[in-house]
């Protein structure tokens, strides 16, 4: 079964329909864009998927188990990681330590130093566990909360428009990382508005309009998806 599967998924605020019925599924491997303007209804999906809001109607499946998300910690309970468009890193400890707090369980130091050079390595996501956040760039913080996600060995990880605050030369960077991790299996919701970032490094996309899917493509070859 797909990793993730959506059906029907539906959210109002007030009276406006932010998603209207999506369907939609991502495979095991997959590189999956989420294409759409300002307002189309990608923000509130990448919530419910990460139990940040709760949608009216619809279900979520999950290796094709129906599951409630009720908040982000059952959302990582599953294997769901979220890198967010604005970090929350805490400017005065190091990286180490944030990555620490972000677990959430009680952490020994030096053990969690090393399996962060080892992860850090393996993704070429060059950081120093020991450098203090206030003196890296927005690049290297991106890094940092991809690590945290990836520290929990996610199988599904969402990225909310990451190239945003990258240089031409990060980006290629993060592709790299992305494409091998998706190579191992981790499935990828990307989320983007972007068309050649998702023609390079994507596999399908889904086009949400005003809250509603209106196309679903292979972007390498603008096919429609089998
Ligand atoms: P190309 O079109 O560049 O020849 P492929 O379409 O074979 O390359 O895909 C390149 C890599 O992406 C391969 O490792 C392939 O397994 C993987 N891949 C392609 N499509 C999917 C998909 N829908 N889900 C998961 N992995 C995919
Ligand atoms: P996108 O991420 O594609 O820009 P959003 O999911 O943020 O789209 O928004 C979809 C629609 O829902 C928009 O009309 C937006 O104004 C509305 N919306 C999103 N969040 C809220 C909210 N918290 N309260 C009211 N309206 C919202």
């Amino acid at each position: 079964p797909p990793r993730l599967r959506l059906r029907g998924i539906t959210k109002h605020y007030g009276a406006t329909i932010a998603n209207d019925g999506i369907d939609l599924a991502v495979l095991p491997g997959e590189i999956h864009a989420l294409l759409g303007e300002n307002g189309a209804g990608k923000s509130t999906l990448v919530k419910i998927i990460y139990g940040v809001a709760a949608p009216d109607a619809g279900e979520i499946l999950w290796q094709g188990r129906a599951v409630a998300i009720s908040d982000p910690n059952a959302a990582r309970a599953l294997g769901i990681g979220m890198v967010f468009q604005h970090f929350s890193l805490f400017e005065t400890l190091t990286v180490a330590e944030n990555i620490a707090l972000g677990l959430g369980t009680r952490q020994d130091m030096a053990a969690l130093a090393a399996r962060l050079r080892d992860v850090a390595a393996r993704y070429g996501l060059a950081v120093d566990p020991g450098r203090h956040v206030h003196h890296l760039s927005v690049g290297e913080r991106q890094r940092v909360e991809i690590l945290r996600c990836l520290l929990q060995d996610p199988s599904l990880l969402i990225m909310d428009e990451p190239t945003s605050v990258l240089t031409p030369q990060e980006t290629e960077g993060l592709f790299a990382m992305l494409r091998r991790l998706a190579g191992e299996g981790c499935s990828i919701l990307y989320i983007s508005h972007k068309l050649e970032e998702i023609q390079a490094l994507c596999h399908r996309a889904t086009v949400l309009r005003a809250g509603r899917v209106v196309a679903e493509c292979d972007p390498r070859t603008a096919t429609p998806a089998a």
